[in-house]
């Protein structure tokens, strides 16, 4: 296919890799293509380079972070919800509790008041038993009273880091709404752009022959750009110039072959600003 040129044909696998270039191992592809659809090929890079840009945009949206580190936080404030109303709820037993106890106290010291203040008991030792045992439970009862104050200090305490959660929760609810928004109008403008470039690049493409296309495409998915421009005896896709030997091969070569970098394998597009 490629004609009297001395090259290992684009199949032919790539030769190995030399820091430095000998003269003369300029490979030329089996596929011809007028200058004008080689040129579209520029065109294609453009906006595959176009296309990639917006994805590594899409990918890199600030706004997934915010959103994950928004998302994580929720998640805590979640459980330490559940782990204070349990501790809440718990409380709220263990306080109907000792109030009952403190009740049941209080009810027995007016129990035994009573009987003191009717007179029912008269025998010296039956008294004195009577308000020793009312001295007591005015002891217990008072015991019991600081157990409930310390509930309620608990409670307190509880009552306000429960709140304090809520709050949290809630405003963290619409910053994270307000992320979300501002992450869906970025992806909703990136999308637009790439329906755009991706149009474009079908328009393009349509343009180009179908082998020439499958080239450019199999050197994309290994190299990320199919072809660049050859600019003042520099490749456009690795930068490196080339020698006086493989720029003579490329002079040599009718317009209408494909000519690629001997360094990356790019397909190398000539322009007037080729500098041959
Ligand atoms: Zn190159």
């Amino acid at each position: 296919m490629a004609q009297g040129l001395p090259c290992a044909i684009v199949s032919g696998g790539r030769p190995p890799e030399t820091p430095t270039r000998s003269p003369g191992r300029l490979t030329l592809g089996p596929v011809k293509a007028s200058p004008q659809t080689q040129l579209r090929l520029l065109e294609l890079a453009d906006l595959d380079a176009e296309l990639g840009r917006l994805d590594h945009r899409r990918h890199g949206l600030p706004e997934f972070a915010e959103l994950a580190r928004l998302e994580a936080r929720a998640s805590e404030l979640k459980d330490a919800l559940v782990v204070t109303e349990t501790e809440l709820g718990d409380l709220t037993r263990e306080q109907g509790r000792a109030e009952r106890d403190v009740e049941q106290v209080r009810t027995r010291i007016e129990k035994d008041r009573a009987r003191l203040d009717a007179g029912q008991v008269s025998a010296a030792r039956e008294l004195a038993s009577l308000q020793s045992e009312i001295e007591s439970l005015h002891r217990r009862q008072g015991d019991l009273e600081e157990v409930v104050l310390e509930l309620m200090e608990r409670r307190e305490t509880l009552d306000s880091q429960h709140d304090e959660l809520t709050a949290e929760r809630d405003s963290l609810g619409s910053e994270t709404a307000a992320v979300a928004a501002r992450r869906d109008a970025a992806v909703k403008e990136i999308d637009e752009q790439a329906a755009k470039a991706s149009d474009q690049r079908g328009h393009v493409a349509s343009e180009v022959p179908a082998d020439l296309l499958a080239l450019y495409d199999q050197i994309r998915k290994g190299k990320g750009v199919g072809a660049a421009m050859l600019r003042a005896g520099r490749c456009e896709g690795c930068h490196l110039s080339l020698n006086a030997a493989d720029l003579n091969v490329i002079r040599a070569s009718a317009p209408d072959e494909v000519v690629r970098c001997e360094e990356c394998r790019r397909i190398l597009v000539r322009t007037p600003e080729s500098g041959l």
